[in-house]
């Protein structure tokens, strides 16, 4: 029997879907509450001040605060805390945890137990260890920045997030947030960067709210992800290699019952995935991670779950956790996890919004609106500087959210489309209209002159509180007291969008506070020169700033005549990394080298050359091993067939049926034997290329445009006309509705 009959039958077997939920308790138990068990597997400030000495705690609270620096003596002090709490807890052995530019997270295990030259046996955990372990770096991406003789890297504590215990089984590790730099100090992961950007950002913010607000001291970006995902079954999914090796379908026909009934979204969840997502919950609240929402997502067997937001590092880290925790705890249900931005044709595909805002250390939203006219224009200040980084660097922002997976979804009427613009609403749209022209229709502003216009921004926040309206076809859109970037991909670590966004933000913010400054100087009271210079941001941001619909034909060229970048594949937007205008932007807000971004922009374009290339040779194989022989399969049956109604008598016109069939059959085998054919051609013309951005192109452009289609169609219309006893891959009804 195929894989796929097999897994089929067995879908109706309760044996095989893992663990499920048991009902037969009445009582809810307690100690499965989850503020019992939150952040339980967490080093916690709380845990830290029973584990360590004041001096200890102190250095561990300032360095999480402020960024401190802690010194060795304390690290061990730290180190010996941390190895009591948590070989009271089981761990045995301890971990660098890491974010590689691979997209995965990443460590290494050495447990605590070592041997004296006495010969006798302890454990031993030392502040070096805590602050700096060296795996070997040369199975990691680096972009060339580590030469091949040189392929140590070091990964780094990172104090501000805090250390967890990982259960794998019956096995508890200790894990340490770090980053990962090469031998030479250049960063080869994702936290690395982002930690520089939130220095950055909080420098520039906190000099523009002492315009308004001396009492600031620090500023944080906030980070809120909501993570959309696929589930399926893993007995079928074990007949897809497609969806094992490249997390996506590259053929199927698209079910009857596709997403068409809009009866999937918010409706009632499978009990089966109902128990997986209770388990995966309980893992994520051990370790703190605040996860608050679940749901039904618009395509069948598609959901989503969101946290409370966090600041921006410790989110990302959340995010990289959980999803490990859903892909094995998928694993204990017979289910697998899918965050491929697109798995399946004809059905919406999974982002991940990524929900940002900037916090102080008082306590205040800068992007919610205040409760007076001062705080209304710190509001607006923010509000404009952000959309003004947006429309200034539209194409970094697109570069950040670039990827294979999410080209099969950017523009895709699902999704927001390549061109990035801001959806503010039509309040606050008129609020920037009559603050920069000056002409009030009376809506929002009393009255005409720029004085006045301050008082009567008081009114924003009661009138902000209904009109929060909506558009989800926005890739960057305003909701209320938070931006939200929804153009992310569902499988990207959330660092390469915030990492970005941060940095627009900050360096806008530094060229506002400069502006204000000289107008200052010159005269100006400071009230009018933020406004003078907010006036001449909005004019300048403007064409950025979109209310319509997203996802229309007519928003392609209205943004065409505003000139906003309209990338529509990855390899070609990445180009906006290494830009002069991008590297120095990087250079001059300290977060990437110029040879870092140019390292990290290789990576990128390597990684999509690589993504391609699997997916190429995936499609060949399961076409030449798996849809040519059931056709074939198929056609011999047909062949029979003919041959014993001719041995009987039968007329032609009766086997007409059976002819026209087999016709049809041999007409798509040889359309995709041709097309097989013309592919490896292109392939090889598009490795001539001497440069990896025209390799890139080329299978993207060459390749991947031109053939993926035409191969799908021919494989599709075999799917229609080959009997379904014969067909070996799991159909898409079969993989989407979950029993
Ligand atoms: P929706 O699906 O309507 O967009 P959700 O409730 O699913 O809303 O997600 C909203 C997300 O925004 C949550 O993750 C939430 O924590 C986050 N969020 C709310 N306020 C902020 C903020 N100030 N900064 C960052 N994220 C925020
Ligand atoms: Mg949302």
């Amino acid at each position: 029997m195929s894989l796929r009959l097999n897994a089929i039958q067995n879908l109706s077997n309760t044996d095989n879907k893992g663990v499920v939920s048991d009902n037969t308790k009445t009582v809810m138990d307690n100690t499965k509450s989850i503020t019992n068990v939150f952040a339980s597997s967490v080093f916690t400030l709380e845990v830290a001040r029973q584990y360590l000495s004041n001096d200890a705690y102190k250095a561990l609270r300032e360095s999480i605060r402020d960024n401190q620096k802690i010194d060795r003596t304390i690290a061990d002090q730290i180190a010996n805390g941390v190895k009591a709490w948590a070989t009271s807890k089981g761990v045995t052995h301890y971990t660098h945890w890491f974010q590689p530019l691979t997209g995965t997270t990443a460590e290494k295990h050495d447990s605590f137990f070592t041997i004296k030259s006495d010969g006798s046996v302890i454990d031993e955990f030392d502040g070096g260890a805590l602050i700096q372990q060296e795996p070997d770096a040369s199975s990691f991406p680096s972009g060339g920045l580590r030469a091949t003789f040189e392929a140590r890297g070091y990964t780094l504590w990172d104090p501000s997030s805090p250390m967890f215990i990982m259960q794998v089984g019956e096995g508890f590790t200790l894990c340490i947030p770090t980053i990962f730099i090469s031998y030479t100090g250049d960063s080869l992961g994702f936290k690395g960067p982002l930690l520089k950007t939130t220095i950055a950002l909080n420098k520039a913010a906190t000099n523009v709210c002492h315009y308004f607000d001396k009492s600031i001291n620090k500023v944080t970006a906030t980070l809120g992800w909501e993570q959309e995902y696929f589930v399926v079954d893993e007995g079928l999914l074990n007949g897809r290699p497609d969806l094992l090796e490249c997390g996506r379908t590259l053929f199927g026909v698209v079910s009857a019952k596709g997403q068409q009934l809009e009866d999937h979204y918010f409706g009632s969840i499978p009990e089966r995935v109902y128990a997986f997502m209770r388990d995966f919950e309980m893992e994520s609240y051990k370790l703190g991670i605040p996860l608050k929402t679940r749901h039904n997502e618009v395509a069948p067997s598609q959901f989503e779950c969101a946290p409370i937001f966090e600041n921006v590092n410790v989110a990302v880290d959340h995010n990289c956790l959980l999803m490990d925790i859903m892909d094995r705890v998928a694993k204990r249900h017979n289910l697998r996890v899918l965050f491929h931005e697109k798995p399946f044709a004809g059905i919406n595909g999974s982002g991940k919004h990524n929900n940002w805002s900037l916090g102080t250390d008082t306590g205040i939203n800068l992007l919610s609106p205040g409760k007076n006219p001062k705080s209304n224009l710190m509001f607006l200040t923010f509000f404009v500087n952000v959309i003004k980084a947006v429309h200034d660097h539209a194409d970094l922002l697109r570069a950040s959210i670039a990827s294979a997976g999410n080209d099969f979804r950017l523009g895709a009427n699902e999704a927001p489309p390549a061109i990035i613009s801001v959806f503010v609403g039509s309040l606050l749209f008129e609020v920037l209209e009559e603050l920069q022209t000056g002409v009030t229709n009376g809506k929002v502003f009393d009255k005409h002159n720029d004085h006045q216009r301050m008082d009567v921004v008081k009114n924003l926040p009661e009138l902000l509180l209904d009109n929060t309206d909506r558009n989800r076809t926005s890739p960057f859109a305003f909701t209320g007291n938070k931006f939200e970037f929804r153009a992310v991909g569902a499988a990207a670590n959330c660092s390469n969008a915030m990492t970005v966004l941060n940095t627009v933000v900050a360096d806008t913010l530094v060229y506002f506070k400069k502006e204000v400054d000289m107008l200052i100087e010159k005269g100006e009271k400071k009230e009018q020169a933020i406004v003078t210079v907010l006036k001449k941001y909005i004019a300048s941001a403007k064409p950025v700033i979109f209310e319509g619909d997203g996802y229309s034909e007519e928003w392609q060229q209205e943004a065409a005549k505003r000139n906003l970048p309209n990338i529509k594949n990855t390899p070609r937007s990445l180009n906006a990394m290494i830009t002069n205008k991008a590297k120095d932007l990087f250079e001059r807000n300290n977060i990437y080298s110029h040879a870092e971004i140019e390292a990290r922009y290789e990576i990128e374009v390597e990684k999509y050359i690589k993504n391609v290339k699997i997916e190429l040779k995936v499609m060949r194989d399961m076409v030449a091993t798996q849809i040519v022989p059931s056709s074939i399969k198929y056609q011999n049956v047909i062949v029979q067939n003919i041959l014993g109604l001719k041995q009987l008598g039968y007329l032609d016109n009766t086997y007409k049926a059976q002819d026209k069939l087999l016709q049809d059959i041999s007409l798509q085998l040889s359309t995709l034997q041709q097309l097989v054919g013309e592919l490896e051609k292109a392939t090889q013309v598009a490795d001539t290329k001497a440069s990896t951005t025209d390799k890139a192109i080329a299978y993207c452009e060459d390749v991947k445009d031109k053939f993926y289609d035409p191969i799908r169609t021919c494989v599709d219309k075999l799917e229609g006309l080959v009997d379904d006893q014969f067909w070996t891959l799991p159909k898409y009804r079969e993989l989407l509705i979950l029993r």
